[in-house]
């Protein structure tokens, strides 16, 4: 279709004067108003191109407007567009079929949420009913979604102002580069977290605990890779303890890591530990129409053979949403996307980026895998001082005026391309990169 600038400036007019942004002041806001997109890239109404290497909100994992998932949304739509969630439904049963299929034999049933944050609401009521136990546990670092529990359950900033939930505690995860424990090595890290950990589950009284919830790789608090034998670690502790785990894979799952979940990543995960409860959102269907949901243990799903579960979502399962789901997965395996991204992230993406920080003492540090990786910027990288929240907004105009849309938070630059992203693509991006903290830099 034709793009008209005029267009442009109305949506920013409208947005403006009616529509109400997120975790924002409102006055202050000048949103990027998108036009269209397709692939990795996005427009305006102008006709300037971005390389989308935010993947929006780290969702689009299979790029914008994939073909077979518009399509199987339109005949969805055709068919059957809305139906209550008690109904059985064969698209819905076929969403849930696929789902179980890349989680594994450990898993029995999926409960379908509208999107995260309602995926982790039900696992953590999941956990409470089936141990009879109140208390989460959650990381400090960590983001789970902006409703009841999932608000008070993520441990960054956006916590403090709704703390209206009960029964939430916060421990510190690994993080080496911004050590807690006083680490120099990844095992150190890893040992004494899992110590940290371990004293907290005592004094909060392990018999109070009835989960422990933890990203597959914490996202939005700065893609942070868990190091060798956390996982594993905190799958002991939970044994030992009574305390079921609860992975959140709403960013890290659906091919973002280079696998399906992050917990199946063999750097991760070498130990191959199951968790009881996986969530998932965001890269199930791209968010072509919203949906989450929580993968559900055969064990767990079995205590609710004789109990009710005292929960439910008019769009739980919604057809449109599971359309999308079915298409996105199917599209996923036939095309060897998930492949991609670990192709991409291992041999070029990663590289480009290590490569890139030898020439800009802006980037402090390099970390991620597959197609979700982070630029940790400092003004020292002695001191490893965070940089000013006015140098990563010139890096943002400098980003945008060459034509990439980043990914930014706090500190740093989230490297988040579609799992689709192609060496050439990549190839560009980085020269955008490049140059942008080069003329930021010279300021
Ligand atoms: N969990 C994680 C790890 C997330 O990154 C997010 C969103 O960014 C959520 C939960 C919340 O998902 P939603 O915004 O779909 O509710």
């Amino acid at each position: 279709t034709e793009l008209d600038p005029a267009d442009g400036v109305r949506a920013l007019e409208l947005d403006r004067a009616h529509v109400f942004h997120s975790w924002s002041a409102q006055a202050a806001l000048h949103p990027f108003v998108i036009a269209g997109a397709l692939g990795c890239e996005v427009w305006d109404f102008a006709g300037n191109r971005y390389l989308d290497f935010s993947s929006q909100l780290v969702n689009i994992n299979i790029g914008h407007g994939h073909p077979k998932v518009v399509a199987a949304i339109q005949q969805q739509a055709a068919i059957l567009p809305t139906v209550a969630p008690a109904h059985a439904n064969l698209t819905r049963g076929e969403a849930a079929k696929r789902i179980i299929a890349k989680a594994g034999p450990a898993f029995g049933k999926v409960f379908f949420t509208n999107g995260g944050a309602d995926a982790n609401e039900n696992a953590m009521r999941l956990a409470r009913l089936t141990t009879g136990r109140d208390k989460i546990l959650s990381h400090y670092r960590s983001y789970h979604g902006n409703t009841g529990a999932a608000i008070v359950a993520t441990g960054d900033w956006r916590r403090v102002p709704n703390e209206f939930a009960r029964g939430h505690v916060h421990f510190f995860g690994p993080f080496e580069y911004r050590s807690e424990f006083w680490s120099t090595t990844p095992e150190e890290e890893s040992a004494r977290a899992l110590h940290h950990l371990e004293r907290v589950i005592q004094s909060e009284g392990s018999n109070s605990i009835a989960a422990i919830i933890l990203e597959g790789v914490p996202g939005t608090a700065g893609v942070l890779v868990p190091p060798p034998g956390y996982l594993a670690g905190v799958r002991e502790l939970a044994d030992k303890y009574g305390i079921l785990l609860i992975l959140d894979e709403v960013m890290s799952g659906f091919g973002r890591t280079g696998d399906w979940f992050a917990w199946q990543n063999e750097t991760i995960n070498p130990e191959h530990v199951v968790p009881d409860l996986i969530t998932f959102a965001k890269g199930v269907n791209s968010g072509y129409v919203p949906a989450g949901g929580v993968i559900i243990s055969e064990s767990i799903a079995r205590e609710f053979d004789d109990h009710v579960f005292p929960g439910g979502l008019t769009y739980s399962g919604h057809p449109l949403a599971m359309a999308a789901i079915v298409a996105s997965i199917d599209a996923m395996e036939e095309e060897g996307i998930v492949e991609n991204a670990a192709t991409i992230g291992r041999e070029v993406l990663g590289p480009g980026l290590v490569e890139l920080a030898t020439r800009h003492p802006l980037i402090g540090e390099v970390r991620g895998l597959g197609v979700f990786w982070a630029l940790d910027l400092v003004t020292d990288p002695i001191t490893r001082e965070p940089v000013a929240p006015a140098t990563v907004g010139l890096l943002k105009a400098e980003l945008m005026k060459r034509g990439l849309l980043p990914f930014l938070s706090e500190n740093r630059i989230h490297v988040v391309p579609p799992c689709t992203v192609t060496a050439e693509q990549v190839a560009k991006a980085l020269t955008i990169y490049d140059e942008a903290f080069t003329a930021v830099e010279a300021i």
